[in-house]
């Protein structure tokens, strides 16, 4: 397991105070932009779910918690320049209009980035998981700050910005292939089924179509170097499930979808679908020793899925399920030892390319790994 030079977290010490500051002034900074030019910067779906009001309250409050973040900073710590730079961030932010700016009718446009989902998720994100990480950490070495954490935050960036993008490609498959069926009578008869019933059924058909959707990436050795970049991970934290190659979430998001659409699930089902997955899929690989004590053997946990994430060649192949354990046990590569959690994350490879753009365009290059033994274990599980 890599160690860190940087000492982690400590409270008191005016170094927590001084990233939050840092932290809070960049969201507001970028946030501006989103309220100055929303028809290229925000997202119609996103736009529906929130007001320019309370996105004007929120930024507000943003601004003034980062000053102080960064005044606290100050008065603690004897490293002086998080504060400074959390100060001039947002004074910034404030020249640009953070105060005054005003939520507007938006024009409909044809392409937009998704960087209000982007801040906002970042924002939710930051502030359920990095707390927990800090209060009960799987493994307490491990600093925030891994060698890896860039080019974690850079998945992040762009599978939040180019939201559009992923959404229209992720969705073509189902309208393809189901889009000429008569399904009205079905989403009929399934948006008049008891609620938790088609809640399940929502949730179970998603993750028996992910559940396969991944083991095909985990059992072919082309499609395995797509889904290497997600393994390639050392050290699982909240950031580390969104280090995903886009061809792996054309895929995954595509198999998902299509029984979202040929069932069609009541919109109110649907959207508890997408907030549960968006902060599930978090959870599961946060760097967090919380057991849910009965709830792992029914729900995927962090422990379930750091399994999967396991580095050593005898532990592949296991827990492929993203919700349901029991898919897992129907079909033979089910694996939660108790209370024990894999030594280490990660693929065997040595020299495995490391940053955005490598890991993006080695799946589609002469892989140096094909000859390896490695994908055979993979692929007899
Ligand atoms: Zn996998
Ligand atoms: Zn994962």
């Amino acid at each position: 397991m890599a160690t860190n030079k940087q000492p982690t977290f400590a409270f008191g010490e005016g170094k927590i105070s001084g990233y939050a500051a840092i932290f809070l002034s960049l969201l507001s900074f970028f946030a501006v932009f989103c309220f100055k030019f929303p028809e290229l910067l925000t997202s119609p779906e996103f736009r529906e779910v929130y007001t320019g009001e309370s996105m004007k309250y929120l930024l507000v409050a943003c601004i003034i918690a980062s000053f102080f973040f960064a005044v606290l900073s100050f008065l603690l710590s004897n490293v002086k320049r998080w504060a400074l730079m959390g100060i001039l961030i947002s004074v910034v932010t404030i020249l640009l209009g953070g105060f005054t700016v005003e939520g507007r009718a938006v024009a409909p446009s044809s392409w937009h980035l998704g960087l209000d989902w982007l801040l906002l998720d970042l924002l939710l994100m930051a502030v359920i998981f990095i707390p927990i990480e800090m209060v009960w950490p799987k493994n307490k070495e491990q600093s925030k700050f891994h060698p890896e954490w860039r080019t974690d935050l850079v998945y992040f960036v762009v599978s939040h910005l180019f939201i559009q993008f992923f959404g229209v490609i992720a969705q073509a498959p189902a309208s393809l292939f189901f889009g000429w069926m008569g399904l009205s009578q079905l989403h009929a008869m399934v948006q008049s089924l008891p609620f938790m019933l088609e809640l399940f059924l929502a949730f179970f058909l998603t993750d028996l179509c992910q559940y396969w959707a991944h083991r095909f990436f985990h059992s072919h050795s082309f499609l395995w170097r797509f889904h290497s970049v997600h393994h390639s991970t050392q050290h699982m934290d909240w950031l580390a499930g969104s280090r995903t190659h886009f061809v792996d979430i054309f895929v995954t998001r595509a198999s998902a979808f299509i029984p979202l659409y040929v069932f069609g699930f009541s919109t109110l089902v649907f959207n508890i679908y997408i907030v549960f997955m968006a902060i599930h899929a978090v959870l599961i690989h946060a760097n967090t020793r919380i057991q849910f004590g009965f709830l792992k053997y029914i729900i995927a946990t962090p422990q379930y899925h750091h399994w999967h994430h396991c580095e050593d060649p005898k532990y592949y192949g296991k827990n492929f399920a993203t919700i349901f354990p029991f898919i897992d046990k129907v079909f033979g590569t089910y694996y939660l030892p108790g209370n024990e959690w894999p030594e280490g994350t990660g693929l065997h490879e040595a020299n495995y390319p490391k940053g955005y753009v490598k890991q993006l365009i080695y799946p589609f290059t002469k892989s140096p790994f094909d000859e390896n033994l490695h994908m055979e274990d993979r692929s007899k599980r």
